[in-house]
């Protein structure tokens, strides 16, 4: 295509980029076009042209799409949290699953028929706002020097004011402008990503949505080392302009009406690092304890601040509860949860199983998953720290483990080919693969179908409503020979 900037064309939008972009094709040239949404005709305004596609900026809408809502936030044009707020939430969830169904015939290989026949209605929330239980905002100044909190405006690093937003809880606002104005009144600084001077980088709120209790973190320019006091006394040797009157923050954070008596975990992390990274390794209490407890199906959980645990409480039990279903539980089964964090999924099959082995990276969460087994009193639960790519095949040589069933949950990049070797050879009678991207998971159902299984369900979930990206739970079973 001769495109060229600023060239103003006329296309109707059909897809979308996995940045939320809306895709519509002109001679099967694809433009990518900001802010546009499916059944949208729109003027694109060309931006920037590529050898096989181009992006564009919405000029006019000529014709709506019959799915285009009225945003409920203000800034969700600027912001790159949400990307589909103007598509109805029903249009979403259509355009999930066929995300989902799309990854799987074009990646996995699979007929389309086929994935028809094994696809489960994707299961939304039936309020999709407010659904967060945790947020992380980061902190910088605006023009005239003020601190400030809200979102980093899309691809950039400028924060966009704003203390309430729709995906997170009520609670936030009151939290993000009591720690605003207590910076205010103690003269402590926003960290500044250029000069990376200045004290306050990121807040971190965390909601149980079943307890109720609330953890506020304040990521912090310190060094681990810096020593800065649990009982808030400050530090001014080391601080310099930094934390001190700590305490000040502790009680105006206390005082906030219904929200304060519900903190009930106040920490600093403590992250000097040049890095997009948002906490540091360390932590520390400054208020009750380092951790907030919640509760999913019944099973309490302890979450600290570097603990991995799923952002939508909600859905996450409907998730869980589908993983569940699919793994068909009798009570005799010895499982496997590769990727398990915190233990979440281990500790709901460990109700239904013989004996669960849970392997994850992270030795925090690990520790995590550990306590959260104690807690519950629950005994037939091991926690392994390390790769699961090492983890298994190492036990599997060694010591000959075995498994009736195993249940992975990856991040985005999916399982190495390593682990799922090792999952072949121990040939367990199924599979539940949980995955946060269908593609990846589309590519690693592709090499789990060569080496004998056969994918019989696979049903979406909807765990980050309003953003372009949905979680699904696939059911394999070992093909009899
Ligand atoms: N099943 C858990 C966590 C899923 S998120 C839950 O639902 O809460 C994916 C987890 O995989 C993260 O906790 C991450 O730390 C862990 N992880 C990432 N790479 C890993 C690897 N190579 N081996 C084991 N765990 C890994």
């Amino acid at each position: 295509m001769n495109f060229k900037k600023n060239d103003e064309v006329q296309v109707t939008i059909t897809d979308y980029t996995s940045e939320g972009a809306g895709i519509g094709k002109i001679d099967g040239y694809p433009l990518f076009v900001k802010d546009a949404i499916i059944g949208d005709t729109v003027i694109a305004g060309i931006t920037k042209v590529k050898k096989n596609y181009a992006f564009a900026r919405l000029v006019k809408i000529v014709t709506p799409s019959e799915d285009r809502v009225e945003p409920k936030c203000a800034f969700h044009k600027r912001c790159g949290g949400c990307q589909m707020q103007a598509l109805s939430y029903e249009a979403q969830l259509i355009f999930k699953e066929n995300k989902i169904r799309n990854n799987l015939v074009r990646i996995g290989g699979f007929e389309p028929d086929f994935v028809d026949a094994v696809m489960e209605p994707i299961i939304g929330m039936d309020e999709p706002f407010r659904y967060r239980n945790k947020a992380q905002y980061p902190v910088g100044n605006d023009r005239d020097g003020n601190p400030v909190t809200g979102f980093y405006a899309g691809r950039t690093h400028d924060i966009i004011a704003n203390t309430d937003c729709y995906l997170g809880r009520e609670c936030n606002q009151a939290i993000l402008e009591t720690v605003l104005s207590w910076m205010k009144e103690n003269g402590v600084s926003a960290y500044d990503e250029t000069s990376c001077q200045g004290m306050v980088r990121h807040v971190l709120i965390r909601e149980g949505f079943h307890s109720g209790e609330i953890m506020v973190c304040l990521v912090v320019n310190l060094p681990v080392t810096s020593g800065f006091g649990g009982s808030g006394a400050s530090d001014t040797g080391v601080l310099g302009t930094g934390l001190a009157n700590a305490n000040c923050l502790v009680e105006a954070l206390r005082a906030i009406p219904e929200v304060g008596e519900r903190i009930v975990s106040i920490c600093l992390n403590y992250n000097n690092e040049n890095t997009n990274v948002i906490l540091g390794r360390e932590s520390k209490v400054l208020f009750g304890q380092g951790y907030i407890t919640d509760t999913l199906s019944g099973i309490a959980f302890r979450i600290s601040p570097l603990s991995f645990y799923q952002v939508n409480p909600v859905q996450t039990e409907k998730l869980y509860g589908t993983a569940l279903e699919y793994a068909g539980l009798t009570g005799e089964e010895t499982v496997w949860d590769l990727y398990c964090g915190i233990g979440t999924i281990s500790l709901f099959l460990s109700q239904k199983a013989k004996q669960v082995y849970g392997v994850e990276i992270v030795p925090q969460a690990i520790e995590d998953a550990k306590q959260n087994a104690a807690l519950n009193g629950i005994t037939n639960a091991q926690f392994f720290v390390g790769k699961a790519e090492e983890v298994l095949p190492e036990k599997y040589e060694k010591e000959n483990i075995y498994a009736d069933v195993i249940v992975v949950d990856p991040p985005r990049k999916g399982c190495d080919e390593k682990c799922l070797e090792t999952m072949v050879k121990m040939a367990p009678k199924r599979i539940v693969y949980v995955s946060c991207d269908s593609a990846t998971l589309a590519r690693d159902l592709k090499y789990l179908c060569e080496n004998g299984y056969e994918v019989k369900r696979v049903r979406g979930v909807d765990q980050f409503c309003h953003t372009v990206h949905v979680e699904s739970v696939c059911l394999l079973s070992k093909v009899q020979k």
